[in-house]
């Protein structure tokens, strides 16, 4: 990729203090866009200061809902070096769930590569404090101001970065495990659908059941399959894992799946520490019964979320006493070390910002 063409902000933010950083409630000065355009294919990418996006009322993206996004990290390491984690899995994702969306998919190299370049411009903004990163938001939307229902010809490509806390430590520093509710009725993804794709549509869908559940004093939803509710699929907007008979068990890949990056870390991670991995279907029976050592979600934003109690319909499930698990806080220190270079990077995952 050429170096895309630079405008600097000339009214630079201060910088939030590190130890409140919460999740996305601030962001770093830059941005970096790219348009597409039929016939004429993705233009020069440009970093410029961060603010709106001007867009026709008649956008695809404003009625048809043809957007997407991702979430990536970038660290500063014990050694004060700035790496971003894993970009190329997260540029390649969302280039197949372009292809879901009628969308052109922006080509992963160059993703990746905009993404380095964006993050070396606002390196400052990268914070140190351990649980802190810059989260990355690639996103993708149909830009063209055109009411016929097909795919848009005009569509736009923008990464734009927050720096962000630990997202549910407690105050020993321990991961706080959360209340689930169970949802047995709507449903987020169902087969043949769009839940393989990181779709601002599936987060449409699942904020109705998140609320509802936060009223009733949980903190987010357990999904079933859409046809039945039989089986687990995903917690909230994360990956399932569940400790059942000492392996490490999560639902197979399918079209109503997120290919969640931080899985497939933890699945990595944790065949490496000698534990077996298994991916197979996960009843709602062997939940509902207690078999479950731990249970967890996996995503970039949290990395790992201990879940202490599932809600069926008001059967009440205690998961390890409601406490943090080993296999959580095992697998959550190795990946959080790693993505810090506070240990070895084994496999290739992190990649320095030059
Ligand atoms: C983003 C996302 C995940 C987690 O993916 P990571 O790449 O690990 O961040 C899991 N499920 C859904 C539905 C998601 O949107």
């Amino acid at each position: 990729m050429p170096a895309p063409r630079v405008q600097r902000t000339t009214t630079p933010k201060n910088h939030p203090d590190p130890t409140g950083l919460g999740f996305g409630k601030y962001f770093a000065d830059h941005m970096a866009t790219m348009e597409w355009v039929h016939d004429r294919g993705w233009l020069e990418p440009e970093i410029k200061p961060y603010g709106p996006i001007p867009m026709e009322p008649a956008a695809g993206v404003l009625h048809y809902g043809q957007a997407m996004f991702e979430g990536l990290k970038a660290f500063r390491g014990v050694d004060g070096v700035v790496r971003l984690f894993r970009a190329d899995a997260n540029a390649r994702r969302m280039a197949s769930g372009a292809l879901r969306l009628c969308m052109p998919p922006p080509e992963p190299k160059l993703a990746e590569e905009l993404c380095h370049a964006l993050v070396a411009v606002d390196r400052d903004w990268v914070p140190a404090p351990a649980g802190t990163a810059l989260y990355l938001r690639p996103t993708l939307v149909a830009t063209e101001g055109f009411l016929g229902v097909r795919p848009s010809q005009r569509y736009l490509f923008f990464v734009f970065s927050s720096p962000v806390g630990a997202y549910y430590s407690n105050a020993t520093g321990g991961l706080e495990p959360v209340k689930i509710k169970v949802e047995l009725k709507m449903t987020r993804a169902a087969k043949g659908g769009i839940g393989a794709a990181k779709a601002a549509a599936n987060y449409a869908a699942s904020l109705y059941s998140a609320a509802e559940a936060k009223k009733q004093g949980y903190s987010q939803v357990l999904w079933m399959d859409a046809k039945d509710h039989a089986f687990v699929e995903e917690v909230g907007t994360m990956n399932l894992f569940a400790v059942i008979n000492d392996e490490l068990v999560t639902p197979p890949l399918s079209d109503s799946i997120l290919a969640g990056v931080t899985r497939d870390s933890l699945m990595t991670l944790a065949r490496d520490r000698g534990m077996k991995v298994i991916e197979r279907p996960i009843t709602r029976e062997e939940l509902e019964s207690g078999k479950a050592k731990e249970v967890f979600g996996s995503g970039t934003a949290a990395v790992v979320s201990p879940v202490g109690e599932l809600n069926f319909e008001g059967k009440k499930v205690v998961i390890n006493d409601g406490a943090q698990g080993p296999v959580a806080k095992g697998l959550y220190e190795e990946l959080t070390n790693i993505q810090r270079g506070a240990k070895p990077d084994t496999h290739g995952w992190l990649k320095e910002v030059k």
